[in-house]
């Protein structure tokens, strides 16, 4: 295995890293979870687009530099490297769109993605409910078939920035006969279709990133279904490889995190125990065998392999990384972590890492049943 990139590689990595030192903003935007924040994060988000940053790996014709994946892997450490604001368009750029390119048709994404590369349209994931989390093939919205297009009903939650967000990608039960996994589709809902309504709510943290969105008779035409009625389940096993995989948690995040977590153990050397001193080394080495863990993912996946339940494993990775160097971070603040913003923040958030994107516990039947094929618990 040959780990050096190359000499285009570097070019590449020397325009980014020259683009975001002009470019980032000099003080952190205020959390893109609040109304005021989110409003900040788009227009970063339309001077990445003008700059044909926003989407690297996306053809040209929809906003992107054709680049590789290990392209992408470069611009995403350049970006963390930086500073670089949160994507907050990442549901639609990290989710729904390699899903797009996988299952759409051709009008969809010729409509759909440059809207999305410019921040245009912005979408968020419609799949959990109040009685179907973990278990997602539970759920109990509904799709009727009426003359040319559908009606959904239900409720969805915890969707992440909706009340913020201008569309939402959905699985719907579309066969009332059917149970489980079958009879399942995923549409592509504008939020401000007749009969869609958005309530936003707060999380413990504060923000108020998160909302409610009720379905009640909306009429969607057939063109919002992605990857053909009945097929949603596997279409949404591409859209969650994504989620808990590659795109949504790039290696450049824990490179950056696990290196100011070094720096801020460097500039206190009193705090630092033996345990700690471990903690911080550990979740260093632990950064560093998540990015060799993705380059030989994205080896597999350059030769046309999929990202499977594989994608399980990288999900309990870098959660309970992220949880790891967070903790690591605040022994080492001792009495002044709370006043460290973003430390204490970032702690915080990273306690939800084991929930979305599909809890830990759930990743680690996944990955027994699947990936190591131990027998089925309970059968
Ligand atoms: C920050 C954040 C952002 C989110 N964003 C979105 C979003 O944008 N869109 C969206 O649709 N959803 C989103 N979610 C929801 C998330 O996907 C769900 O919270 C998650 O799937 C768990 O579902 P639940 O909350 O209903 O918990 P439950 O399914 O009720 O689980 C409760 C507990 O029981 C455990 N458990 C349940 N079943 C099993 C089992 N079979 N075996 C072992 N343990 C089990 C779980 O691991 C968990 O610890 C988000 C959640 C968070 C925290």
């Amino acid at each position: 295995m040959d780990l050096t990139w190359t000499e285009e590689h570097e070019a590449f990595r020397a325009q980014a890293r020259e683009w975001l030192a002009a470019n980032v903003p000099e003080r952190p935007l205020p959390s893109g979870d609040t109304r005021e924040g989110f409003t900040a994060h788009l227009d970063w988000e339309r001077r990445l687009f003008d700059a044909r940053w926003s989407v690297v790996s996306w053809p040209a014709a929809y906003g992107g530099r054709d680049a590789s994946l290990w392209e992408w892997l470069i611009f995403e450490e350049e970006y963390y490297r930086a500073g670089a604001p949160q994507r907050v368009t990442q549901n639609g750029i990290f989710l729904l769109a390699p899903t797009l390119f996988e299952f759409g048709t051709r009008e969809q994404q010729d409509t759909l993605l440059p809207r999305m590369a410019a921040a245009q349209d912005l979408w968020c994931q419609g799949w959990s409910e109040p009685g179907a989390g973990s278990d997602l093939a539970g759920l109990s919205s509904r799709a009727s078939k009426v003359e040319g297009g559908w009606r959904l009903s239900g409720q969805k939650t915890w969707t992440t920035r909706g009340a913020f967000c201008t569309h939402l990608f959905g699985l719907f039960r579309s066969d009332p006969e059917s149970v489980r996994h079958k009879g399942l589709t995923y549409f592509l809902v504008p939020l401000d279709t007749e009969g869609v309504t958005v309530r936003g709510f707060g999380r413990l943290d504060g923000d108020e990133g998160f909302a409610e969105v009720f379905f009640d008779d909306a009429f969607v035409p057939d063109s919002a279904v992605l990857g053909g009625v009945g097929k949603g389940w596997s279409v949404a096993m591409a859209t969650t490889g994504s989620e808990r995989g590659l795109t949504l948690r790039s290696p450049g995040r824990f490179l950056e995190s696990t290196r100011r977590l070094a720096e801020l153990a460097a500039a206190r050397p009193a705090a630092l125990s033996g345990r700690l001193r471990d903690d911080v080394v550990d979740a260093a080495m632990r950064a560093e065998a998540y990015q060799l863990f993705t380059l030989s993912q994205v080896s597999g996946l350059v030769k046309g392999e999929k990202a499977g339940a594989e994608s399980s494993l990288n999900k309990i990775f870098w959660s309970e990384l992220d949880v790891h160097t967070h903790r690591t971070a605040l022994a080492l603040r001792g009495a002044d972590a709370a006043v460290d913003e973003a430390w204490s923040r970032g702690f915080q958030f990273s306690l939800a890492g084991p929930i979305y994107a599909g809890t830990n516990e759930i990743q680690r039947t996944i990955v027994a049943e699947r990936v190591l094929g131990l027998p089925r618990v309970g059968r």
